[in-house]
């Protein structure tokens, strides 16, 4: 028996627990790590917001922007204010090739439509239009608080950014559920995906109306926009140029009684963003040149001047090679990005224990055992995936082994039974090396995500290792 017990040992893969094989320093450090994680995702809880986070981390930190007049090594530029490259130039030439973790700080959401706002004249009350952003199922954002965040282009070019409901003194905001007690036939009939339909999805917004005379019309719409007037200085034209959006109302919170999980809003895939950043910050000056690339726009498939697809990285890298007095030409940053290696860090789903049926146990995520390295997402057959190399695969978990870095494979669910995708495609036809590596995360995409203060932990030290060690 003992024997079998040895042999098992020797030759069977286990995925390690965290909580049961760490330190009690180890578990400490998970802990305390989490707390600037929570208050990353309170201050950042949209692009915008995201970027000037890491923008105010980066100065602090002495990091130079490359667009003002920059010396030393530590480098970064923003774009749009939706995305932020952060360098450190390594001992080695950067064409001998860059160590990218890549990680997207959009999130599903709910949009205002440019021209949102308008007066229910069977009601009398003031609404707001919308159109969702990214894979939402809208069910879970009825009847649920949320905030506004987003910014106003006013016509004199000036940038408004507008934050309300998440100060206790703020009001929030609702688009309200029909009640169970009438839902028989509009919805209970229904599928679930088709329950809610996009259309139902306006958000109250007020009740009071201007009153100057009984014949005063949309006096309710009118009384919003006095409101606004007088806080904003917009008028209604302002909101067609506008970019607002509704997302969960409220702080980031320990979840759990042991309080191991985060419980939250947009941790797909802030979680990865945060962690990277950590790293690279704490990372010691690597051989190779290291990067944390923040992009937007993943969750409508990467698309637009802000999306993985753009130009904005392979623009920064050359930029990076000129500033350090190397060849720039096109050749020049082919070849670097062919020898460049990628993180493509983003989160996987962790087996729900509701519905375990959606998972293969042996190949899925299990929340609190580390950071998971997936090689390949994808659907109908890896359709649309980036099958990372076995070669590459090797090499980042021996890292990891060597680390001491908690992981463990994982991949999208069951065979067939869905699928999804990741940036890694669009920046492995570079040439790099590129692999899925990021937290597992219970109810992805829901308002309020789930992760283990274990697997965030240690995503930040797969990430540095990988920064120091790759
Ligand atoms: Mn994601
Ligand atoms: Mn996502």
């Amino acid at each position: 028996m003992r024997k079998m017990e040895e042999l098992k040992k020797k030759l069977c893969y286990q995925r390690k627990n965290f909580w049961k094989e760490s330190s009690e320093k180890e578990k400490k450090n998970a802990f305390d790590f989490s707390e600037g994680y929570k208050d990353f995702l309170d201050k950042g809880k949209n692009v915008r917001e995201s970027v000037n986070y890491f923008e105010a981390e980066l100065l602090k930190k002495g990091y130079q922007n490359l667009d003002k007049k920059a010396n030393g090594n530590k480098i970064f530029r923003l774009s749009k204010n939706k995305n932020a490259a952060i360098a450190i130039i390594g001992k080695k030439p950067i064409l001998e090739g860059i160590n990218i973790v890549a990680s997207h700080i959009d999130a599903p959401r709910v949009d205002l439509k440019q021209n949102p706002l308008f007066e229910d004249s069977e009601t009398n009350l003031g609404l707001l239009r919308t159109h969702y952003y990214g894979g939402i199922k809208k069910y879970q954002w009825m009847s649920t608080p949320l905030a506004i965040h987003g910014v106003f282009v006013k016509k004199n070019g000036e940038v408004l950014n507008v934050s309300i409901g998440e100060d206790e003194n703020e009001p929030v905001f609702v688009m309200p559920d029909l009640l169970p007690h009438l839902a028989r036939k509009e919805q209970y009939t229904k599928k679930i995906g088709e329950a809610i339909t996009a259309g139902s999805m306006n958000v109250i917004f007020n009740s009071i109306p201007y009153i100057e005379d009984e014949e005063t019309k949309e006096a309710v719409k009118l009384n919003a926009l006095i409101l606004l007037n007088e806080k904003y200085g917009i008028t209604e034209e302002d909101f067609l140029v506008a970019e607002l959006e509704l997302v969960p109302a409220g702080k980031a919170r320990d979840s759990g009684l042991d309080k191991s999980f985060v419980l939250g809003y947009g941790q797909d895939d802030r979680v990865c963003a945060y962690t990277s950043a950590q790293a690279i910050f704490d990372a010691e000056t690597p051989e190779k040149t290291a990067i944390v690339y923040l992009t937007d726009k993943e969750e409508i498939g990467s698309e637009g001047n802000t999306g993985a697809k753009s130009i904005f990285i392979l623009d920064f890298i050359a930029d990076l090679l000129k500033y350090n007095n190397e060849s720039s030409d096109s050749l020049s940053l082919r070849k670097t990005l062919i020898n460049s290696q990628i993180l493509s860090a983003d989160v996987n789903a962790a087996i729900n224990p509701n519905y375990p049926n959606v998972h293969e146990k042996e190949n899925a995520v299990h929340l609190g055992f580390g950071v998971s390295i997936t090689k390949y997402t994808g659907s109908g057959g890896k359709r649309a995936s980036n099958d990372a190399n076995a070669e590459f695969n090797a090499k980042i978990i021996k890292i990891l082994n060597k680390e001491n870095v908690n992981w463990q494979t994982g991949t999208l669910g069951k065979v067939d039974e869905g699928g999804g995708g990741t940036i890694a495609k669009f920046l492995a036809q570079h040439g790099a090396e590129v692999i899925d590596c990021g937290p597992g995360i219970l109810g992805m995409h829901a308002l309020y995500e789930l992760t283990s203060k274990a697997d965030i932990y240690s995503s930040y030290k797969a990430y540095k290792a990988f920064f120091e060690k790759a």
